[in-house]
């Protein structure tokens, strides 16, 4: 048994982001990230220092359970980054309790529990997160079996090219692109938009959303 830096367990409530937009799931939020990107808007749970609680296996999912109440049998687990925890035994419980799990990360760290789990949504980070993506490192898990989606984050001309390089590789994947929210998230919004519509660069399976969560208020 091991034991996690956890910042939260909250939910049911819907995914804010990316291919699973709107639909309903509980939230595991990680602490701890290999990264410091310039918007993060989770700052609060950057390093394991921050976690709110520190919990085995199954106290995480005897908690998920208490707050589901019978409803969703869907968990995403975020961060931070999850990646940087070894939660292979963490995902056999889940599943032996028959909860479909998704992992949100920006892909730098490829753990093996990461070939067990039911999604992945990869958000690598573009050059306004202040990061340099190393590719090679979730290229080889593009190519597994696993179901996943890619993401971005979009605020500037710089970024829209970044996302547009990415495409160009992994267009057959699910492909969102999300306004970054942090500052004017609506003028970003219909810039992004007005691009997208019109670049036939990108194919007509990507997606621009905002994060539905922090336009409406909620966690
Ligand atoms: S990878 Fe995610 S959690 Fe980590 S610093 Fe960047 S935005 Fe924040």
């Amino acid at each position: 048994m091991s034991r996690f830096p956890v910042y939260e367990i909250f939910g049911p409530t819907i995914q804010g982001e990316g291919l699973y937009s709107g639909n309903r799931t509980m939230f595991l939020r990680m602490a701890g990230c290999d990264y410091r990107c310039t918007w993060c808007d989770t700052q609060y749970a950057l390093s394991a220092r921050q976690a709110r609680q520190v919990l085995s296996e199954e106290e995480i999912v005897q908690l998920i359970k208490l707050e589901a109440k019978e409803t969703t049998h869907r968990v995403t687990i975020t961060g931070g980054n999850p990646c940087i925890q070894d939660l292979s035994r963490l995902i056999d419980l889940l599943h032996q309790d028959n909860y479909v799990i998704h992992i949100e990360t920006q892909g730098s760290i490829i753990p093996s529990w990461l070939y067990k789990v039911d999604h992945v949504c990869i958000s690598p980070k573009p050059p306004s997160s202040g990061n340099i993506t190393d590719f090679s490192s979730f290229d080889e898990f593009m190519h597994s079996k696993i179901p996943k989606e890619i993401k971005v984050v979009v605020g500037t001309e710089e970024d829209y090219l970044y996302a547009q390089k990415l495409y160009q590789k992994y267009e057959y994947y699910p492909f969102t692109l999300q306004a970054c929210t942090i500052e004017e998230p609506y003028s970003i919004l219909k810039w992004l938009i007005e691009k997208v519509s019109n670049d036939p660069s990108f194919g007509d399976n990507v997606k621009v959303l905002p994060q539905l969560h922090v336009l409406i208020g909620i966690k």
